[in-house]
């Protein structure tokens, strides 16, 4: 195929919600092999979704041995490894024989719902919210505390890891012997490619997990003596761009150099090239999740926006402020399953179809809503059903409840960062669809651009990976080599900016169907 031997290229696995992808990156970032395969989401029990850790190692292993064929390359010649990972789905372990204690918990399951209120009803609760008050008299690690502590979820991995420890004896003894190990999906992945060798894990997944203190950049010795979790089961945080190891050769037959394990959003943030602060990406996937670079400070949110480490690269840290909305792909997909369309490609020539959703409204809420509502109790639904509601308008008013969420977010981002917006980037599987992305910058009143390939979490792990390698040289040459499709620009007569945007009524009955959604299931 004309290749050289000698040509160099670097690797990316992705593990997502739906899948696990790998791409062979060149030096110009174009992909010279993919490969990917589903991964099985498994539902034990109501609001329980697990994942199984032997399935998802083989799939990984898979995946990666399938875009090296793709390719038509050798396995030699592929100089790193970077992997990016769904965050804060995490699993415990036995440290000697690596057998699981149990499935990967996800990120979204609701299992500890019961103990996160409980916990943020609780009177240690209420004396940090007092405390709260006087963020401005506080040390930045107590400001770390209150952010934290204010609003317990269960996408963090805190309260159903205490859940675990709580509920399984085994686990429990294995901590108490001392042979346990808990780690995130890319501890568990470099644990298997090391064979046992290495149990780490980088900032950027550290920082998603809610247990990490990213004021002190360690794991919170308060919030683990608060939850009684154990320190000695934690994995070492290295920075995100490291050296973490050699996959064993008998399971790719070289030793690939894994270069960069990283967090999907703060991958995809550096996909975006998003290196400055003011930089905006949004990524519509299963969930949303819009990302702020604050540049080298945490942000300190009351309204629900979480401060993450981006990525530490040598002495330099990043940190994003980031807000996310559950319902986005996920909903777009229950849609499917119920045949309300046969192919997701087809929901925007459908949403077009209409004039518009006929006062019909959705509230993406299948695990609850984040922030700025943060009502893990809010029920989805639909609003405003009529006798001439069609599922036309049932599956506009859903593409539209992901346009609104991206509204809603954006403005706490500007009310609460003050950072003025530089550039704003999208990507995930949703960003396809063209309705959703106009309509999005038609309420943020802003110019987004979509980038070719929008494997963005990928892409960015490679660049990290790359960059370590000496791949490529700095991050000028990455925005150099970054691809975009297409520029979203807000039309005036929809604009927020413009008095008689269409949207503005519908918004607000939007707001108030989510209002009626709340606080549902008690
Ligand atoms: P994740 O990384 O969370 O696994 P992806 O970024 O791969 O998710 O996005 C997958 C989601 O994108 C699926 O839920 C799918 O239904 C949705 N999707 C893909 N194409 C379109 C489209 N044209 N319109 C709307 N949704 C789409």
């Amino acid at each position: 195929n004309g290749i050289s031997k000698t040509e160099r290229f670097v690797l990316s696995v992705d593990v997502g919600t739906t899948s696990v992808r790998c791409h062979v990156y060149d030096k110009c970032a174009n992909i010279r092999g993919s490969c990917s395969s589903k991964v099985s989401l498994l539902y034990p029990q109501p609001g329980w979704v697990e994942i199984d850790p032997e399935e998802l190692w083989k799939g990984f292993v898979t995946v990666v041995k399938g875009a090296v064929q793709d390719s038509g390359l050798q396995m030699c010649q592929m100089e790193g490894l970077g992997i990016s990972t769904q965050r804060a789905t995490f699993m415990t372990w036995e440290r000697n024989t690596g057998k699981p204690f149990h499935n990967f918990i996800t990120w979204q399951d609701l299992r500890a719902a019961e103990l996160v209120r409980s916990w943020n009803r609780s009177c240690t609760m209420k004396t940090v919210h007092g405390v709260t008050k006087m963020l401005h008299f506080l040390t930045r690690q107590k400001r770390f505390l209150a952010a934290s502590l204010v609003v317990f979820t269960t996408q963090h991995v805190s309260l159903r890891l205490v859940w675990a420890l709580n509920n399984i004896p085994p686990l429990r003894q294995a901590v108490e012997d001392g042979t346990c190990y808990f780690g995130t999906i890319d501890t568990w992945l470099l644990y298997k490619l090391t064979k046992g060798a290495v149990h780490a894990t980088d900032y950027s997944n550290a920082s998603a997990t809610g247990i990490f203190d990213s004021y002190q950049m360690c794991w919170s010795g308060f919030l683990c003596s608060l939850l009684s979790i154990p320190l000695s089961i934690l994995p070492r945080v290295q920075n995100t761009s490291h050296k973490f190891g050699s996959c064993d050769p008998s399971i790719f037959g070289v030793p690939i150099p894994i270069m960069c394990v990283m967090a999907d959003q703060q991958a995809a943030m550096f996909g975006e090239c998003c290196f400055d602060i003011g930089d905006v990406k949004i990524t519509m996937g299963t969930g949303t999740f819009m990302d702020i670079n604050t540049g080298n400070k945490p942000h300190t949110s009351v309204a629900g926006l979480y401060p993450l480490v981006g990525w530490k690269i040598g002495a330099d840290v990043v940190f994003l402020a980031e807000g996310n909305a559950a319902g986005t792909g996920s909903a777009i997909k229950w849609a499917q399953d119920l045949e309300l369309f046969t192919d997701v490609k087809e929901t925007e020539a459908i949403a077009t179809s209409v004039a518009d959703s006929d006062g019909v409204y959705f509230v993406p809420s299948f695990s609850g809503l984040q922030a700025p509502l943060n009502d893990p109790k809010a029920c989805a639904s639909f609003m405003g059903l009529k006798p001439s509601t069609t599922k036309s308008h049932l599956i506009r008013a859903i593409l539209e409840s992901i346009a609104f969420r991206n509204k809603q977010l954006y403005d706490i981002m500007l009310r609460e960062t003050h950072i003025p917006i530089t550039k704003i980037r999208a990507d995930g599987g949703v960003c396809t669809n063209d309705f959703i992305m106009q309509l999005t910058s038609d309420l943020l009143g802003r110019k987004i651009a979509r980038p070719s390939h929008f494997d963005m979490s990928c892409l960015g792990a490679a660049f990290v990976a790359g960059l370590g390698t000496g791949y490529w040289r700095n991050q000028e040459e990455l925005k150099k080599i970054q691809s975009t499709d297409k520029h979203f620009n807000p039309q005036r007569n929809k604009s927020e900016g413009d008095k008689g945007g269409q949207y503005r009524s519908v918004l607000q009955s939007w707001e108030r169907a989510l209002q009626r959604s709340m606080h549902w299931y008690s």
